[in-house]
């Protein structure tokens, strides 16, 4: 017990860290789904994206304002499978941590 104590406190963590040593995110790997990315201009209002998303992390109001509610998202990407005009899309944004809800919603008018 006390030998894989020891061992653990010497040994490299196996997480990555965010930054590099000159400051700057680790890169991620191209597939990687990070902050989703809306354009309002593309979407046509079809509703195609919030009847797609397992956990309702999507609303659209009547007059298209869409919400994506990040911290119900678990970064399947059935959204944007699915949307026809290639609307939504992920970026490399990693951090979305928050004690405000409000502050990791991706929304736009
Ligand atoms: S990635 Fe998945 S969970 Fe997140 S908003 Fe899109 S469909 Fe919903
Ligand atoms: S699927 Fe695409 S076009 Fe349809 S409402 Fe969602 S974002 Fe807009």
């Amino acid at each position: 017990m006390i030998k894989k104590v020891l061992s653990a406190l010497f040994r490299k963590p196996a997480t990555k860290k965010s930054f590099t040593k000159s400051g700057e995110f680790v890169p991620v790997s191209e597939s990687y789904r990070g902050k989703i990315i809306f354009d309002p201009d593309l979407c046509i209002g079809c509703l195609l994206c919030t009847r797609t998303c397992p956990t309702g992390a999507i609303k659209i109001t009547e007059n298209k304002k869409v919400t994506f509610e990040l911290d119900k998202c678990i970064f399947c990407g059935q959204c944007k499978e699915n949307c026809p005009k290639n609307a939504i899309d992920f970026s490399s944004d990693f951090l979305m941590v928050s004690r405000n809800r409000e502050e990791i919603k991706t929304s736009v008018n």
